[in-house]
């Protein structure tokens, strides 16, 4: 242990939340260590084009614009780093996080920034066809498509948004809600709607996803009058929301019961002294880039705080 590496501020994650923190912590010479994790920039690198956040009046790339986040935490002088935190220790000061199950560094202070990721259905079919047709990011394998059939399932921004986005590339989008409403905002809503080759199917169930090795076709199921119908397809996305990336620090840290890591009300602090948690892994609510920046920077000054605090 006396060989691990010592960093003051580790950063995990690398959305806008931890790329904020890095930008903040670097100049309030914390000389902050941040890990990309799985998939470096976050859920924005599997979006299109962004324009709700400010500073980019026409809008940007989701990947674009983590690509600048990144730029410009390294500018600060962030060190960024490719790899997994795949343990943490937060039972004693300084805390441990092992690395890529190889390594284990120390940190002073975390900062959590781990967002959250797709909600599966748990279809036996879609776990064995996915990669082969079905899919939770539309935006990413709708291309593959072009000019076919499609399906997704789902009925909140996302699903929308993604149903918008498949109709511009595939000649018919069937789209599934569970219930006989839609949970998404009225002008995306509308916006479906409006649009002549997506099929709303009202109190949908997808039953299973067919095919031998690639999607064909898929059984559904009116769950109020329980008829069964195939739809022949060639994709199905899944857009039911998504879970927070909290899983590591079950039974150290308090979690709602979603798995949302609680923090101190007004700030970025959580159970742990000296641990703090921001961006979607914490936020059920909001879950927008800004906000995420926004608790990012939050959860940077309440580490140097903390910090400094140590220190004196
Ligand atoms: P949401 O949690 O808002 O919606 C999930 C949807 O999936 C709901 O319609 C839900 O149905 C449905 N669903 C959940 N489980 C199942 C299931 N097992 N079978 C069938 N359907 C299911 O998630 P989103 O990802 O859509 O949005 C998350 C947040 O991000 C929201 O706050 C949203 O407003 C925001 N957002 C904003 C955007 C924008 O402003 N442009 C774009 C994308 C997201 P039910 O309604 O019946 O529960």
């Amino acid at each position: 242990m006396s060989e691990n590496e010592k960093v003051h501020c580790l950063i995990i994650g690398s959305g806008p939340a931890g790329y904020t923190a890095a930008i903040y912590a670097s100049r309030a010479n914390l000389n902050p260590v941040l890990y990309q994790g799985i998939q470096p920039g976050g859920q924005l690198t599997i979006t299109t084009e962004v324009e709700n956040y400010p500073g980019y009046p026409n809008g940007i790339m989701g990947p674009q614009m983590m690509v600048d986040f990144e730029q410009q935490a390294q500018r600060m002088g962030a060190d960024i780093r490719w790899g997994m935190v795949t343990k943490v220790d937060l039972s004693q000061r300084p805390f441990k996080a092992e690395i890529d199950e190889e390594k284990w560094i120390e940190a002073d202070a975390i900062i959590i920034a781990t967002g959250a990721s797709a909600k599966w259905l748990g279809l036996p079919s879609e776990e064995r066809l996915n990669g082969h047709g079905v899919s939770a990011c539309a935006v990413c394998d709708g291309f593959f498509f072009k000019g076919q059939e499609v399906a997704i399932v789902g009925a909140g921004d996302t699903a929308c948004e993604e149903a918008l986005y498949l109709s511009k590339l595939c000649s018919t989008v069937h789209m599934l809600v569970r219930r006989g409403e839609m949970r998404a905002s009225k002008v995306m809503q509308d916006r479906v709607l409006k649009t002549a080759n997506i099929k709303v199917y009202w109190n949908t169930d997808p039953v299973e996803v067919l095919g031998e090795h690639k999607v064909d076709s898929m059984r559904i199921r009116n769950n109020q009058t329980g008829e069964e119908t195939v739809v022949p397809l060639k994709a199905f996305f899944v857009a039911i929301g998504h879970k927070p990336n909290s899983d590591l620090f079950t039974g150290m840290l308090d979690m709602d019961e979603q798995g949302y890591l609680i923090t101190q009300p007004g700030s970025s602090r959580t159970n742990i002294e000296g641990v703090f948690a921001c961006g979607d892994v914490q936020d059920k609510i909001y879950r927008q880039a800004v906000s995420a920046a926004g608790s990012g920077c939050m959860a940077a000054l309440d580490a140097e705080r903390y910090l400094g605090a140590l220190e004196h």
